[in-house]
């Protein structure tokens, strides 16, 4: 610790089935905080997770009115903070309020306001790869802050191998997901030769 959990996912379905996996870990009180420039993917990974736990109705971006709020097995605070400018618009809002220990808070460019986050949090950084021919793909690497968020991804990992093997075409070959060290990690490829 701190370790990350890296994967690749192919299409936003693959991650919608990410975010679902997650689901069955969480408990009320949960902070995730979701990174990763516009079109990364962190309102369709919040889709998944949403909809597995029972929320109904479309989930959408809330850029612009800064939070929604969906009746699920939780009650789940789902907020995009790209809007405000500062920590005190972030706290004029009512974060305190939205860490509420009965509900579970998905929160969009959660980096942000890193340090308003409870100790004890999942992050979950989400990025195109460098690659602009595979523009369906996007590396999602998930860091546990906390021991709890260790074991939590423990079992995400397991049941979001089973459901990306069974909605694949292809056959699995082996584990999809790395592990990686504290910082981020440079992918093979990403480093040109100064030559
Ligand atoms: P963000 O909330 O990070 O701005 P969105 O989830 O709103 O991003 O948008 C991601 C866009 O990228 C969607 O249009 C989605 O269909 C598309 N997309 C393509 N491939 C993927 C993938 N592997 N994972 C997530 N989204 C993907
Ligand atoms: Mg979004």
């Amino acid at each position: 610790m701190p370790r990350g959990l890296q994967v690749v996912t192919d299409s936003a379905e693959e991650t919608r089935i990410l975010g679902a996996s997650l689901a069955p870990l969480l408990l009320p009180g949960d902070v995730i905080s979701l990174t990763g420039d516009l079109g990364a993917g962190k309102t369709c990974f919040v889709q998944g997770l949403a909809t597995a736990l029972g929320a109904k109705g479309p989930i959408t971006s809330p850029s612009f009115t800064i939070v929604h709020e969906y009746e699920a097995r939780y009650p789940i605070v789902h907020l995009d903070v790209y809007r405000l400018d500062s920590f005190q618009e972030v706290l004029d809002l009512g974060f305190e309020e939205f860490l509420d220990p009965g509900a579970v808070l998905l929160l969009e460019w959660g980096d942000a306001i890193e340090p308003l986050l409870p100790r004890t949090h999942l992050r979950i950084e989400l990025r195109r790869t460098p690659d602009p021919e595979e523009d369906d793909k996007r590396e999602i690497t998930f860091r546990p802050r906390g021991e709890e968020w260790v074991r939590k991804l423990f079992g995400m990992r397991s049941t979001a191998e089973a459901l990306l093997d069974a909605a694949s075409s292809e056959p699995g070959e082996g584990s999809r997901f790395v592990e990686v060290g504290p910082t981020r990690d440079v992918r093979p490829g990403t480093i040109r030769d100064e030559a």
